[in-house]
């Protein structure tokens, strides 16, 4: 039997705090247990928020709480072409159209459907307003001249399109550190036409992720609760792309001594901080229940 394949893909767009050691020695404990491989994978898609100095932190945070990992490792910013063919496919498919909306567009147009209807307008599970099918509409040679032009343009999912084409039910395993399985449903649709390729950058986070575990065989997903909801819309793209769907499992995640997610935002302290003030790897280990 193949070895089961595990992964931390961490964003290089800020200094690794506890929730990321957490979330790296779980993948670690989980392939240690279960005889699998760990890799390590670089998510830096996003070309303006990425920096090369978080990413050589990075490694350096990963070696000093004594994580070893597979090399070479894969950065996602090397493979735009792999991301580019899995866009094509969806795109033959039919399930993805150009969306020419900037932020402000969607604003105004849900805030008129919300007036002409008096109801709030759905939200994503992230909190976001589903878009308004604005440029489902576009007619196609409409927006050939656009892109033509160099209007900026997204790719959204064109959901009602994938519906047909993959009506689901959709589900995924779910597995917990006794090896134990369960089905979970999936409902991909509660995520609206989420944006498969950005304006900025020619992926996405959903459409790099399956992607790349695909590529790399991953076969075990560890990851933060905060993730699970995107796991509905994974599952979909699997299916759209012909790729399997991996196992999953979604940890809790660390708090900070007010409750609050640890964040990069809310200036949680950095591992390389904690090192500098002296904490060892040990004490991380056992603080975080390894
Ligand atoms: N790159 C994502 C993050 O840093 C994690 C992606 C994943 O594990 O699927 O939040």
């Amino acid at each position: 039997m193949t070895k089961p394949v595990f992964r931390f893909a961490p964003s290089p767009n800020g200094r690794l705090h506890l929730g990321h050691a957490y979330s790296a020695l779980l993948n670690a404990d989980f392939a240690g247990r279960f005889g699998g491989r760990f890799l390590l994978r670089i998510e830096d898609i996003d070309i303006t928020r990425c920096r090369p100095d978080f990413e050589a932190a990075i490694h350096e945070d990963l070696a000093w709480l004594g994580l070893q990992w597979e090399i070479p490792v894969r950065r996602q910013s090397e493979h735009f072409a792999d991301y580019r063919a899995a866009f094509l496919k969806l795109k033959g498919r039919g399930v993805v159209y150009p969306c020419f909306c900037t932020r402000r567009d969607i604003v105004q147009a849900v805030a008129r459907r919300e007036q002409e209807s008096g109801r709030d307008w759905p939200r994503d599970p992230d909190g976001a307003p589903l878009y308004p099918g604005t440029c489902r509409e576009v007619p196609a040679a409409e927006a050939e001249r656009r892109i033509a032009a160099g209007e900026p343009q997204a790719w959204r999912l064109d959901s009602a399109a994938a519906q047909k084409l993959r009506p689901g039910p959709h589900a995924f395993r779910r597995f917990d550190r006794d090896g134990r399985e369960e089905t979970v449903a999936a409902d991909p649709w509660r995520w609206g036409d989420a944006v498969i390729v950005r304006k900025e950058t020619p992926s996405s986070y959903h459409l790099s992720v399956v992607v790349d575990d695909a590529l790399q065989g991953v076969t075990h997903v560890v990851r933060g609760q905060d993730l699970e909801a995107a796991t509905d819309l994974h599952v979909l793209l699997q299916a759209l792309l012909d790729l399997p769907t991996p196992l999953y499992h979604h940890h809790g995640l660390v708090l900070d001594p007010t409750g609050d997610k640890l964040a990069k935002s809310r200036q949680s302290p950095a591992l390389s901080e904690l090192r500098a003030d002296g904490v060892t790897p040990q004490a991380i280990r056992r603080r975080l229940g390894f």
